[in-house]
């Protein structure tokens, strides 16, 4: 049984992974305690890792046209297409949409063969749904897309803003040093988010600001800095160009655009103006803005002009969704940026070309995601690869999306799984390694570099992304592709940041000698602006001007993520034990705007074309909905959240504003509701809410829907109990095997309420008395536990809820030695401390 030092695929704190392999396709996962990122811990999503490495759904074989072919054919294949196109309708006829689950490596070989051998810079990413406002706004400051800060400044902080960032839950193990910080050195903490989350519940103020109010605040709190006398003027005589006019820019209705009162406003910027060590970090709900760029900038302006910058505890600190949207970035993975940080300039490019040796070179920036799908849709790019992603799903205004690849001429997907919603239509599909076979480097949020490892053979037929597209670019004539092996691919990747580069640009990736024992190491340093040197050609940063985005007076739609999912659940849908937590995608509204719109709690509401479970709730803004955006076709009827988004952009960077579309709010009754939990799932579900989630031995299937319900064509043969109460339109029928072991159990009610679902979804296979099937629960009363908030040790609201009225565990510690529930990966931490 032999130990392999990897790392998390899911977000971008990058944590070290010990995987230990127990079986054939079985692991066991514990966290690196020699990893800077994380020190031994992991969140839940990283903790239940061994859930997701079967074999379950994968593609395993080449597919042309739905038939199993040989790599030679397919590979002939995607390389004719594309020369095909080029030679009939230019480079430009041709795309690449990548992801940030490439390695490094893969990211390299993709870029390099569309900007150096084909001629195009139509490669782009789902990063740019992630940060490229971070990315665009660093290099209108910086002059170099630099990620100023590391994680060890959470440690050395004063005071740390968090904006737009459920850090909770979206990257728990920072989230864990922020509470360390909280508890070893009274650090600050304010929360700039429109919802009130697990994150904001807990902080010393949350400014439950207006949707796409930041800029707006931002710009009001340096101009109280500068009214305090708090802006650094050595500091910006020193470093940084200030562009005329740019003070008289800051006025502004604060009050009318972050709807934030003055007494709440006051209370920030007194924070501010008391602890100089500020850092700021913002994730999603700053970047997935029409004004993306200029908040991110707001923000780096207020670091910049108070010197908070290049010391430790300070800086603006952009935090990565995906596990190498940094590696992406370092390459040149974005349609905007060239290769290894150098710029799109004439010398840029030659540089590029130079290094490469090759015969041409992207004369600029390509078609950014949301532009790259509309080339599709008007039939510009005839041939589209597609790496890793799922952008039927992932994209906003998913619908038009899933049209536009649909009427591709040729669609090529490389990915771990078969049938996901944009595998489905695929003309070619390539089977890729999953994160349990990959191996190569990721970097994170803190430009850390660190490897991926494999830990099983590859399953079937399927390679590594870098491989299969060096073997299609070299199917086209092109040299340059003669890789043999993940390590020389990383040798050219870290050679080209060194050529040509005295000291021109920061990122400068040393020779590596010892590839497979590689320890984490971080490029740029832990403060790359420690000694006041940034990269515009004077060597200064940049103050950039930034004017708010106007509110929208509408109802509007904000979209985010769950603690224990991650994006469209390909994988983290995987498990059973991250299911728990949230089962369905809750649409969230405030209690006004659900009276009057006559929703109910628990019951549902529709989104435009989706229909979501509904929650009641006053942590969300009057006017403001939420729902998460992992649901896919996969899944669910509905709940596809990027359908129900605008595809407009941030014009600086391209990424779509997924935090403010305009929302269409309905409610929905429909005539009977019930659930199903089945050993089996059935081939089809067809009412217009149904909702799969996992159950360690099967499925747990919420179903809603108008007129009748052919209860049969859900059920499984086998012998059946059933019960009716016609008053109420109840049935209850539970199947059992012929050794009387339960295989199915339907729940259906027109008027009447359901049974807890936890009890009866822990019984598929057990053999248990028809009373017990129908009542879903024991004969003899066990505890109801509730909602499960622990989903390491199952454990529930109620038992916790029990455990602080009458045990008296008055603290997030109490109940962890009582229950055990937080003790683990500490994920369900912020819950605990809510109750
Ligand atoms: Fe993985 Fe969680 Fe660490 Fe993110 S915080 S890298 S999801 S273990």
């Amino acid at each position: 049984m032999t130990t392999v030092r990897t790392t998390c695929p899911y977000c971008g704190v990058g944590c070290g992974v010990l995987a230990k392999q127990t079986g054939a396709r079985t692991v066991e996962i514990a966290g690196d305690p020699d990893h800077p990122a994380n020190r031994g811990k992991l969140c839940s999503k990283g903790t239940h890792l061994g859930e997701t490495v079967a074999l379950e759904g994968r593609l395993l074989h080449p597919e042309i046209d739905g038939a199993r072919v040989h790599w030679d054919a397919a590979l002939d294949a995607v390389a004719n297409g594309f020369r095909d196109a080029i030679e009939t309708y230019g480079p430009e006829s041709v795309a690449i949409y990548g992801s940030g689950q490439l390695l490094t490596e893969d990211y390299y070989a993709a870029n390099k063969l569309m900007k150096g051998y084909i001629g195009t810079a139509n490669i782009d990413t789902n990063s740019r749904l992630c940060m490229a406002s971070a990315v665009a706004a660093h290099i209108r400051a910086f002059g170099e897309d630099i990620v100023p800060c590391s994680y060890s400044d959470i440690d050395d902080a004063d005071l740390i803003v968090l904006v737009g960032s459920n850090t909770a839950w979206c990257h728990p193990i920072l989230w864990q040093r922020i509470e360390a910080a909280r508890a070893e050195r009274g650090t600050k903490l304010v929360v700039i988010d429109p919802r009130r989350t697990e994150t904001a519940a807990g902080a010393d103020l949350h400014l439950a600001i207006r949707a796409d109010g930041d800029t707006a605040l931002w710009n009001s709190a340096l101009a109280e800095m500068r009214a305090r006398g708090l802006v650094d003027a050595a500091y910006l005589d020193g470093h940084v160009d200030v562009p005329e006019g740019f003070w008289d820019g800051l006025d502004g209705d604060t009050v009318a655009l972050t709807d934030l009162s003055v007494t709440a406003l006051e209370h920030f910027f007194g924070l501010l103006a008391a602890h100089p060590r500020t850092l700021t970090m913002f994730s999603m709900g700053v970047n997935q803005s029409i004004g993306g760029t200029d908040k991110a900038n707001a923000i780096i302006n207020f670091h910049l002009a108070t010197g908070r910058i290049g010391k430790a505890g300070a800086g603006p600190f952009s935090i990565t969704g995906q596990p190498n949207a940094m590696g992406g970035r370092e390459v040149g993975g974005l349609a905007t940026t060239l290769a290894a940080h150098l710029p799109w300039t004439d010398e840029g490019r030659e540089t590029a070309q130079a290094f490469w040796n090759s015969p041409r070179i992207a004369q600029g920036p390509g078609l950014k995601a949301v532009d790259l799908f509309r080339a599709v849709d008007s039939g510009q790019i005839k041939v589209l690869w597609i790496m890793a992603t799922n952008p039927a799903v992932s994209m906003p205004n998913a619908s038009f999306v899933r049209e536009a690849i649909a009427k591709c001429p040729l669609v090529v997907v490389s990915d771990m799984f078969g049938d996901t919603d944009t595998a489905k239509l695929a003309h070619i599909k390539l089977p890729a390694l999953g994160w349990a076979e990959k191996d190569g480097t990721v970097t994170n949020s803190e430009r850390v570099i660190s490897r991926q490892r494999a830990m099983f053979e590859a399953p079937g037929e399927a390679r590594a992304d870098w491989a299969i597209i060096a073997d299609v670019a070299r199917r086209m004539g092109f040299d340059g592709f003669d890789w043999s092996a993940n390590a020389d691919v990383f040798a050219e990747f870290a050679a080209m940041t060194r050529f040509r580069n005295p000291d021109a640009r920061a990122l400068s990736v040393p020779g590596v000698t010892e590839y497979d024992a590689m320890a984490p190491f971080q490029w740029g340093g832990r403060s790359p602006f420690s000694g006041g040197k940034y990269r515009h050609p004077n060597g200064r940063a940049r103050l950039v001007p930034v004017a708010p985005v106007a509110p929208v007076a509408a109802m509007t739609l904000n979209t985010g993520r769950y603690r224990d999912q991650w994006h469209t659940m390909t994988r983290t849908g995987l498990s059973a034990r991250l299911s728990q937590h949230r089962r369905e995608p809750l649409i969230e509204v405030h209690p006004d705007d659900a009276a009057e719109y006559d929703i109910v709690d628990n019951g549902f509401a529709t989104a435009g074309q989706q229909v979501f479970r509904a929650r009641v709730t006053d942590a969300q803004r009057r006017g403001e909905i939420f729902v998460p955006m992992h649901w896919s076709d996969q899944l669910a009827s509905g709940g596809r959240a990027n359908r129900e988004v605008s595809d407009a952009t941030c014009p600086a960077s391209g990424q779509p504003g997924f935090k403010r579309s305009v929302a269409q709010l309905a409610s929905w009754e429909p005539d009977w509701r019930g659930f199903l939990v089945t050993v089996a799932r059935p081939q089809t579900l067809e009412s217009p809410y149904w909702l799969a989630s996992r159950l360690a031995g099967g499925w747990l299937i919420e179903l809603a829907g108008l007129g009748s319900i052919d209860a049969d064509a859900l059920l499984p043969e086998g012998e059946r109990v059933e019960a009716f109460d016609n008053a109420r339109g109840t049935r209850r029928i539970a199947v059992r095997s012929d050794t009387g072991m339960l295989e199915a159990a339907l729940f259906l009610t027109r008027s009447g309420t359901l049974p807890p679902r936890d009890w009866i979804a822990e019984q598929l296979g057990a053999d248990l008395p028809a009373i017990e099937l129908l009542a879903a629960r024991a004969i003899a009363a066990a505890p109801d536990c509730g909602p499960i908030v622990c989903v390491c040790f199952n454990v529930g609201a109620k038992t916790i809820g029990n455990a602080i009225a009458q045990q008296g565990c008055a603290s997030i510690e109490a109940v962890g030695a009582s229950l055990r529930a937080g003790t683990n990966c500490g994920s369900c931490r912020p819950a605990i401390a809510a109750l």
